[in-house]
């Protein structure tokens, strides 16, 4: 049986706590792994290691620092169908779409490798009489990346991309569900010519995690996942003084306004309902169409849709999409279905019971779509995760607005509409952080920034783009003033100074 360690001062370490856990391959229901499961004194041994690490990389000059990533990113790019085959192999989703995964990390490396330039800071040149005053951003230390089973690759590239290009050590705690693309990642960091002990991959469960939160020399703490541990990390990393940001769940939903281009709005809430198993933050669980007539011809076009896809094995070039992630992840997605009907919905597309020949012990659940859900229902104001799709019928343009704004959720909705002027007034009022206008799932370009509201995210600052920079700096402003050996100034020094 593989068995994954960690990645420690830049090489692969066995676990030493003695606990593991089963990594299974979601195609066929197999265990294909064990991963080591950390303990505190096994990620003590990893955060010395980064300190020592930090100490002479916060020396390096930022252009130089920006050759390391450049050299990773090529690195990446050259093993990209490798690394995207293992992605595949733990989390279940088509290569194509592992290849998306590691593409869109690799946007915030690129991103990264504008550090000259981005942490640059500000000068100002007499500010006072002979007085000038600079802003400079300096690396925090040792910072840790949680991150979750659904993105292994772009999320620890979202977070070790930015701390490492502007000065720190990473400690990355990947999922324990796909660990293997995240130590591999951190392999070809050292391969690129990265400094042993800058990027650990540590493996672990809420041990591992404890023990990030009760370290003394980690200062900050970046996490996505579910927003309960979400909530957790945020306030228990806050109450050690830490600085955290920390992303959660989702409910995002996809409008049609009366005059949406239908074919274009179907085509694409397709895709962003059921890829990946419906296993995304950005997915959209969630259709309201404005209008009897809009939810007619949405469902006269939906319904066919979802009666050609294609679920497959994660390796077949012509799934739709894979298995979802484990046994307990289906289980979990069936019982909301089953709630969801108890609570009153219409099941209109029954994804339950789906088996794939061959691979019958696979974790596959065919697409589901559940009409009339309202507000009232557990599962619509919870997140299911899966290839569920519900539709909650809205009769007036202020109803849809009023859905994504008043749900607990808010890190991403999307909007189908010809009408500018509609889609400026949505875009301007709802309560949501990230909104596609005709784009169905707006994951924010990396020179912009990825962040939700309400309890999508905890915590005031934005993972990557400038946002992110900040994050993994804090501010030293320096004023200065140079006076001849035997010159005096005339201001009193008992007064505040004022210029
Ligand atoms: P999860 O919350 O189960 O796990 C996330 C991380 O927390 C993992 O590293 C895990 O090991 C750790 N963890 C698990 N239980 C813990 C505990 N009790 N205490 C401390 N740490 C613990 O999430 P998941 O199932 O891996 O990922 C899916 C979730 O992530 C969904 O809710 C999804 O919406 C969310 N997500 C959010 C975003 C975003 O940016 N908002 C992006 C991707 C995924």
């Amino acid at each position: 049986m593989k068995q994954i360690g960690h990645f420690i001062d830049g090489e692969k370490v066995v676990g030493s706590s003695g606990r593991t856990a089963d990594i299974f391959n979601p195609n066929t229901g197999a265990v294909q792994a064990q991963v080591a499961l950390a303990s505190a004194s096994e990620m003590d041994v990893a955060v010395a290691s980064a300190v020592k690490a930090q100490a002479k990389w916060a020396q390096v000059n930022p252009q130089r620092r920006s050759r390391v990533l450049f050299a990773f990113k090529e690195l990446v790019e050259k093993h990209m169908d490798e690394l995207a085959a293992l992605l595949s192999l733990e989390h279940g989703k088509i290569h194509a779409d592992s290849r998306g995964d590691v593409i869109r990390g690799l946007d915030v490396i690129e991103f990264a490798c504008g550090v000259p330039q981005n942490q640059k800071g500000d000068y100002t040149m007499g500010a006072g009489p002979g007085i000038d005053v600079y802003s400079i951003r300096k690396p925090l230390g040792v910072v840790a990346a949680i991150t979750p089973f659904n993105f292994p690759a772009m999320i620890p590239m979202w977070m070790f991309g930015m701390a490492i290009s502007t000065g720190n050590a990473v400690i990355l705690k990947p999922s324990e569900k796909d660990p293997s693309v995240p130590m591999r990642l951190a392999e070809l960091f050292v391969e690129a010519g990265g400094p042993v002990g800058l990027l650990n991959v540590v493996n672990g469960d809420k041990e591992a995690v404890d023990a990030i939160l009760q370290h003394d020399d980690i200062k900050a703490v970046s996490f996505v996942g579910s927003s309960d541990i979400a909530h957790y990390v945020y306030t228990e990393a806050a109450k050690n003084g830490k600085r955290a940001q920390c992303m959660g769940g989702a409910k995002n939903h996809g409008i049609i306004l009366p005059d949406a281009n239908m074919d274009q709005a179907v085509k694409d809430i397709l895709g962003a309902a059921f890829g990946s198993a419906g296993e995304r933050c950005m997915a959209l669980p969630v259709v309201v169409p404005v209008g009897e007539g809009t939810a007619e011809r949405f469902l006269s076009k939906m319904l066919p849709a979802i009666e050609g896809l294609r679920i497959g094995i994660s390796s077949d070039p012509d799934a739709d999409y894979g298995p979802v992630v484990t046994a307990a992840h289906k289980a979990k997605v069936t019982s909301m279905i089953n709630l969801a009907i108890k609570e009153g919905a219409e099941l209109l597309v029954d994804g339950r019971g789906f088996e794939l020949q061959g691979y019958e012990g696979g974790y596959f659940l065919g697409p589901t779509l559940l009409d009339n859900v309202t507000t009232n229902m557990t599962t619509y104001q919870d997140e299911i995760f899966g290839p569920v799709l519900q539709i909650v019928r809205a009769d007036t343009f202020e109803e849809a607005l009023a859905l994504p704004s008043e749900h607990q959720y808010g890190n991403g909705v999307a909007i189908y509409t010809t009408n500018g002027r509609a889609a400026r007034e949505f875009a301007d009022r709802v309560e949501v952080g990230m909104v596609g206008i005709n784009v169905p799932i707006p994951v924010p370009v990396s020179y912009h920034s990825f962040g939700g509201w309400k309890r999508s995210a905890f915590g005031d600052i934005n993972q990557y783009g400038m946002e992110g920079l900040r994050f993994y700096t804090k501010t030293k402003t320096v004023t200065q003033r140079w006076l001849e050996s035997d010159e005096l100034s005339e201001d009193s020094a008992f007064v505040i100074p004022t210029f």
